[in-house]
C-alpha cells in the first residue's frame, strides 16, 4: 500500500498536489471519497480537533481505513490543526498519516521547542506519521466571516521556512503565503477570489526543501491554484467550500421534502453537492502544469 510519503513524491513529480478535504461526518466523507475515486488521484480527509471530538479520532481512523482497504485506494487521514502534544499522541496512535502539529501562535522559539519534540515523540509511537509544522498568520475558523483579515503582515520568508525546517526536522510545512482560513462573503457568492504570493511560494519551497502545505484554500483563484502548484505547493486544503455547500444543499434537500424523516432519503444530494465540489476541485490540482 501506498504511503502519504510516497504520495506527495509523485504528485510533485508530475506537477500535481494533494486535495486536502475536511470531514465532518459521513456525509461529507462520502463526497470526498467518491469524487477522488471517480478521478482515481490520491486524496486527503482532514479532520481538525473540533471535528474530531464530534466523529471520535478511532472511529474516523476506522471509516478512512476501511475505504484504504476495501478499495486498495490511496486516501489518507491528516490529523489538522493540533495544539497540543497529548493531542498529537492520540491521532499517532490511532494510525493517522500525518498531523499538522501547530504551534504558530507562539513565539518563534517556543514553536521551535514544541514541534521538535513533537517529532520526536510522535515518530517513536509512528515511525511513519508525516509532521507538519506551521509559521506564520494564516486566520483561524473555515467558516463565513464578515471580512477576511489582511493576510500581508504575518508572510513566511524563505530564510525562516529554512531555519524552521532545519531546527524540528518537520517532514511538511505551512508557510503563510497569503491565504487564510475562511471566506468573506463576496467569496462565498463568488464575487471576489483570494491571491497567492507566487514568487514567495518558489523562494520558500527552494530554502526549505520539504512539501509545503496550502492552508485556508477556499476561495482561491483558479490561476492563482495552478501557479502555487507550479510553485512547489504539494497539498491544498480546501474546508469552507465543502460546508457551505453541505449546509446548502441539506437545507434546499429538506425544504424539497417537508415531510421526508428518513436520513438515507434526505442526505443523497448533500454527498452529491459535496461532491461536485470535490471533484472540480481534484481536476484543478491535478492537472496543472509544472514548471519543476
Ligand atoms: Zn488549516
Amino acid at each position: 500500500m501506498q504511503t502519504l510519503r510516497d504520495a506527495l513524491r509523485q504528485a510533485e513529480q508530475r506537477g500535481a498536489a494533494i486535495g486536502h478535504f475536511n470531514v465532518s461526518d459521513l456525509v461529507l466523507l462520502k463526497g470526498v471519497f467518491t469524487a477522488a475515486q471517480e478521478l482515481k488521484v490520491p486524496v486527503i480527509v482532514g479532520a481538525s480537533e473540533g471535528e474530531r471530538s464530534f466523529m471520535g479520532v478511532r472511529q474516523i481512523a476506522a471509516l478512512v481505513k476501511s475505504l484504504r482497504d476495501e478499495f486498495d485506494y490511496p486516501i489518507f487521514l491528516n490529523a489538522d490543526h493540533t495544539h497540543s502534544l497529548a493531542g498529537a499522541e492520540e491521532v499517532a496512535r490511532a494510525g493517522f498519516d500525518s498531523v499538522v502539529f501547530d504551534r504558530s501562535a507562539l513565539p518563534r522559539e517556543e514553536n521551535v521547542r514544541q514541534t521538535r519534540e513533537a517529532v520526536t515523540t510522535l515518530k517513536a509511537i509512528h515511525p511513519s506519521i508525516l509532521v507538519e509544522g506551521e509559521i506564520g498568520d494564516i486566520g483561524s475558523g473555515s467558516e463565513i466571516h464578515d471580512a477576511m483579515p489582511e493576510p500581508g503582515k504575518g508572510l513566511t520568508t524563505p530564510e525562516e521556512a529554512r531555519q524552521f525546517v532545519e531546527e524540528t526536522g518537520i517532514d511538511i510545512l505551512a508557510p503563510a503565503v497569503g491565504s487564510m482560513h475562511g471566506m468573506s462573503r463576496s467569496m462565498v457568492q463568488g464575487e471576489s477570489k483570494q491571491h497567492l504570493d507566487i514568487e514567495r511560494i518558489a523562494a520558500i519551497r527552494k530554502a526549505a526543501r520539504v512539501p509545503l502545505t496550502l492552508h485556508g484554500g477556499s476561495g482561491t483563484d483558479d490561476d492563482d491554484f495552478r501557479k502555487a502548484i507550479a510553485a512547489g505547493i504539494s497539498i491544498v486544503h480546501i474546508n469552507t467550500e465543502l460546508r457551505v455547500a453541505w449546509r446548502r444543499s441539506l437545507e434546499s434537500s429538506l425544504a424539497g421534502k417537508p415531510d421526508q424523516v428518513v436520513p438515507y432519503q434526505i442526505l443523497p444530494p448533500v454527498v452529491e453537492s459535496v461532491r461536485e465540489v470535490v471533484k472540480s476541485r481534484l481536476q484543478l490540482f491535478n492537472n496543472a502544469q509544472s514548471s519543476r
